[in-house]
């Protein structure tokens, strides 16, 4: 691994270098995954590349690809270990959506039925179809490059 590529400061890079302690269920070149220290459940864990990103779109694709591969492996054997259900896989990105390390991670968050966790617990509208495709055509605009 490149070391090169990780930030002095950040509390995941350290984890990464060895200089931090971490109850780490895998790592590989490209990404780690270690148990996250304040749980929302028994099992909640965190996939953390091996690479200083802030969010996803800063990802090398290479990186960004074996975070959804290792989560998928990783998530059905911690449910499995902890008897859980469910998960959720929870990717915060930006302080307005949580969140508080800036070092792009994954949370996998084991679920049972009646846990009383509300991962989607924001409150929701109900647009009209017109407003729907305009916020759409908004979208589109900008994936081409027009805004
Ligand atoms: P986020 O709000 O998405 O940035 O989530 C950061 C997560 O990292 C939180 O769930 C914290 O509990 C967790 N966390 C912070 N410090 C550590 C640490 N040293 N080891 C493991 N998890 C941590
Ligand atoms: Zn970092």
């Amino acid at each position: 691994m490149n070391f090169m590529s990780l930030a002095r400061d950040c509390i995941f890079c350290r984890i990464i270098r060895g200089e931090l302690p971490s109850t780490k269920v895998y790592e590989d070149d490209k990404v780690v995954v270690f148990l996250d220290i304040y749980p929302i459940n028994t099992g909640h864990a965190l996939v953390v590349p091996k690479v200083h990103a802030e969010k996803l779109e800063d990802l090398p694709e290479e990186y960004l690809e074996r975070l959804l591969v290792v989560t998928a492996k990783v998530a059905p054997a911690i449910v499995k270990a902890v008897k859980a259900e469910a998960y959720n896989v929870v990717i915060n990105n930006g302080r307005a959506a949580g969140q508080e390390i800036m070092h792009v991670h994954a949370h996998i968050i084991p679920r049972m039925t009646g846990d009383g966790c509300n991962i989607m617990g924001c409150r929701r509208f109900k647009p009209s179809r017109e407003e729907l495709e305009r916020v759409g055509e908004e979208i589109r605009k900008v994936l081409k490059g027009e805004k």
